[in-house]
């Protein structure tokens, strides 16, 4: 944006002031802690205007594991005004894979089929367990055969190699989906190969996050912290439903700490100023429409499913299955394997666990009894605990429910 243009759009010289600031910043990260107190002071500033103004408490929320991570890591909810809260979202795909799918591929492990995965869906724990074993895990502790892999190209190989009958686990959200779409297109997945598909779509998930937290918190205002990776494949426009439809200001945002602040401060000026924006923040890694091609590819391999969310339900057109082409790779064709309906969808936590409150913003970490009690990351029970992505794993990793916790409580920061 030109100055021209940016003078037209600021309504005072302060905020054209802060305008310029913020278009400035790309570039200047972490380190930088004049940016740090400068964005710590305008988001006070903003935040106060904003009582000025009669608009009470303020609720961001972070979609994806890795701002949160962020958030936690570097201390910035401690950053926050009193009215101005960070609640993290569905941003982890591995928490969100239903019980079910997981005791399929356990199942499959035990039947002589090669389960090859991630190293976080290796660890997560379905609800019931499949000959005893509740996890890929502990399957492969009792002879079964699964093995942990870094990409789904690593699968591939492995499969080709050993002509072992075999299914891959394929757990993520739209940043792996041109991954698998490539490696279809190019049909080099072989026959030996099944891929059962838990790749699910953010924006869906996103809406139904908003809409159940507008309903419960009717006089708060709300903004979303955009999912940076996603957002590559997806492009911003993925989330401007958000701030055309609901009237939520969003940015997509990066993972360094400054970013994260720049978003929350842009945020708060769109709340102070009645707007609602889809503003990129990350303009290094970020465009309008995304990855077209990248988009096209998982268009042609995949179709649109309304999916299962573990703990929370099924969310229409939320989900990609592969497309009856490659109807030969799906496990679900391959072995029969029911999706999970609405008709049939079953609440699939452990007894206690609030993750699917945690999941979708509703609840903290530290709101569960079982947090840092009888559910830790060395022995998690709920699946927020397994994935480094989880919110529940972040607070007990980096303390965001410990005891600076406790301590912003006590000064009631947040
Ligand atoms: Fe679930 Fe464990 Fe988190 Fe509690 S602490 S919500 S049991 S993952």
């Amino acid at each position: 944006m030109s100055m021209d243009e940016k003078k037209l759009e600021a309504s005072s010289p302060d905020e054209l002031a802060e305008r310029d600031f913020l278009d400035k910043l790309e570039g200047a990260f972490r380190s930088n802690i004049h940016v740090a107190v400068f964005l710590r002071n305008l988001i006070h500033r903003l935040a106060e205007k904003a009582l000025m103004r009669d608009i009470g408490r303020i609720v961001i929320m972070d979609f994806c594991g890795t701002h949160e991570w962020s958030i936690v890591h570097f201390g910035i909810r401690s950053l926050m005004p009193r009215n101005v809260e960070l609640v993290a979202g569905p941003g982890c795909p591995v928490c969100v894979t239903p019980s079910k799918y997981i005791e399929y591929a356990v199942k499959l492990s035990f039947e002589g089929i090669t389960v090859y995965t991630y190293g976080d869906a290796y660890r997560l724990k379905s609800l019931r367990p499949i000959n005893g074993a509740y996890s890929l895990q502990e399957a492969r502790s009792d002879g079964a055969s699964v093995q942990v892999v870094t990409s789904f190209i690593d699968a591939i190989r492995l499969a080709n190699m050993s002509g072992r009958e075999s299914v891959f686990l394929g757990i993520g959200f739209e940043t792996v989906a041109p991954g698998y779409a490539v490696a279809f297109k190019k049909n080099i997945v072989p026959g030996n190969l099944a891929f059962l598909s838990q790749v699910k779509l953010t924006p869906p998930a996103m809406r139904l996050s908003l809409e159940l937290l507008m309903k419960e918190k009717l006089d708060y205002r709300f903004g979303v912290i955009a999912p940076g990776h996603v957002s590559t494949i997806t492009g911003a426009k993925a989330w401007s439903f958000a701030s055309e439809e609901m009237g939520i200001p969003v940015v997509i945002a990066g993972f360094e700490p400054i970013d994260v602040l720049i978003a929350i401060a842009e945020i708060l000026r769109q709340i102070v100023n009645n707007e609602s924006k889809t503003v990129i923040e990350y303009r290094r890694a970020v465009t309008w429409s995304g990855d077209e091609e990248a988009q096209r590819n998982i268009n042609e391999v995949f179709t649109t499913i309304d999916d299962a969310w573990r703990g929370i339900g099924i969310i229409p057109r939320s989900g990609l299955e592969l497309s009856d082409r490659y109807a030969s790779n799906n496990a679900f064709e391959k072995y029969s394997l029911k999706r999970i309906t609405s008709d049939d969808w079953e609440y699939d936590l452990p007894r206690g666990c609030k993750c699917g409150l945690v999941t979708l913003g509703k609840a903290k970490p530290t709101d569960c009894p079982l947090f840092m009690k009888a559910c830790t990351p060395d022995r998690p029970i709920g699946p927020c605990m397994v994935s480094v992505e989880g919110t529940c794993s972040i607070w007990a990793r980096f303390g965001g429910g410990g005891l600076a916790d406790e301590v912003a409580r006590s000064l009631e920061v947040y």
